[in-house]
């Protein structure tokens, strides 16, 4: 993110539960949940439009079809994830790289030191760990802001991108890229789809689905790295202010939409707002990429596939500071939620990292960023992906987290 608002996230570094032993407030939860839809459903979205997904009542209490899927019994020690056949495939995540020539600096607050230059090193020990793995991952999350906004500056956008490109060269497997606003304050919109950045190559196409074909209008796409696993790239910078031409109709409704959430002259400052995420640095999901988003996560959920979401921007305010959401990211909760296949969402942008279950057991963190990571600790995980569940091994500052997957029975109310 830009510097602001980066006070310690009411994030959950511990007590993440092992198994999936229903709390003691279990019912309250479910009150909370039902709550949460119903609101979800029922909020106006940016722009005036009004969410459509569909409810998951009918969907929810369907007995779960996994049997092709064998259910494990033990519970390894998520800091020690085996080589044994158990584990599917695994994956990397690394956020917020913000590589820049410059000496070391701080944030905007002042109280969280920037490793400008060590942030290349961080990333090669990174790719050297995935590179040496006895069974490789198949392939990395980068999360965005890979260059920091200081490099536009002083006008360096292009070579520091080639540096950070050139030691992703080394990663023997694909890395998909997500947009951050860093990649905003360096380029425009229209440079990133030419660009090294645009991995968009990558992607699986559902064939006789054409209703799952992004639009050339927002960067998102999704691809099957293991069979039954769906990973969603999304663009959360799809409504925003940055990178778009400003003569363009889009940057009028998103500047215009920005404005109606926030009245101070500094679009970047959350002084004062009731939605602190109305900020110059945030974006949102347009209702194009949500339907389409919705689309995905149907054919998903018919055809029993588990699916891992990645954005930018987080979307679950117990898992983020409140200032780094996406505009709308109820919105894009309401559409996740009508659907029983996401496992996990991953964002980057917060820097200080969080975690959190939402109501509907889908798994929110925030990765850890790289940029505000000391030379003598790390910033990346591995993802090790099981058939009951999710682990992932942190690096450094990144806390293991285990994901469990729905127990769907549990959802029958
Ligand atoms: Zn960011």
């Amino acid at each position: 993110m830009l510097g602001l608002g980066t006070s310690q996230s009411p994030a959950m570094h511990s007590g993440d539960r092992a198994s999936f032993d229903p709390p003691p407030d279990f019912r309250r939860r479910f009150h909370f949940l039902r709550k949460s839809l119903r609101a979800a459903l029922s909020a106006q979205l940016v722009g005036g439009e009004v969410a459509q997904p569909v409810a998951r009542e009918s969907s929810a209490v369907e007995p779960t079809r996994e049997t092709h899927l064998k259910v494990m019994d033990d519970k390894p020690d998520p800091g020690t994830p085996s080589e044994n056949s158990e584990v599917l495939f695994s994956f990397g995540v690394i956020a917020d790289i913000q590589y820049a020539d410059l000496e070391d600096g701080y944030n905007f607050q002042g109280n969280r030191r920037r490793y400008y230059r060590h942030s290349l090193l961080h990333l090669r020990s990174a790719i050297e760990h995935w590179n040496t793995e006895g069974s490789p991952p198949r392939c990395v999350l980068q999360l965005g802001d890979i260059i920091d906004g200081y490099n536009a500056q002083y006008q360096v956008s292009e070579k520091s991108l080639e540096l950070v490109m050139n030691t992703f060269q080394m990663l023997k497997v694909p890395v998909h890229h997500t947009w951050g606003n860093h990649e905003f304050y360096n380029f425009s919109r229209n440079y990133l789809t030419n660009s090294k950045l645009n991995t968009k190559f990558l992607e699986d196409q559902i064939v006789h689905h054409p209703e799952t074909v992004p639009s050339e209008d927002y960067y998102a796409y999704h691809f099957v790295p293991f069979p039954q696993f769906r990973f969603i790239l999304l663009d959360a910078y799809d409504l925003s202010v940055l990178g778009v031409d400003q003569s363009s109709p889009k940057y009028q409704q998103c500047l215009k939409i920005l404005k109606e959430h926030n009245p101070n002259s500094e679009l970047n400052s959350p002084q004062g707002l009731s939605e602190p995420q109305f900020v110059q640095f945030n974006g949102g999901f347009s209702q194009e990429q949500l339907n389409w988003l919705n689309e995905v996560l149907t054919f998903s959920d018919t055809n029993q596939e588990k699916v891992v979401i990645v954005s930018h921007l987080p979307i679950y305010p117990e898992a983020s500071d409140s200032v780094c959401l996406a505009w709308n990211y109820r919105d894009a909760l309401a559409v996740i939620w009508s659907h029983k296949c996401v496992v996990c969402f991953f964002a980057g942008h917060t820097h200080d990292g969080g975690y959190s279950e939402d109501p509907f057991g889908v798994h929110h963190i925030n990765l850890e960023g790289v940029i505000e990571t000391a030379p003598d600790s790390q910033a990346f995980g591995t993802v090790y992906v099981y058939p009951d569940k999710m682990m992932l091994k942190g690096r450094g500052r990144v806390p293991d987290r285990i994901m469990n997957y729905k127990k769907e029975n549990a959802f029958q109310f």
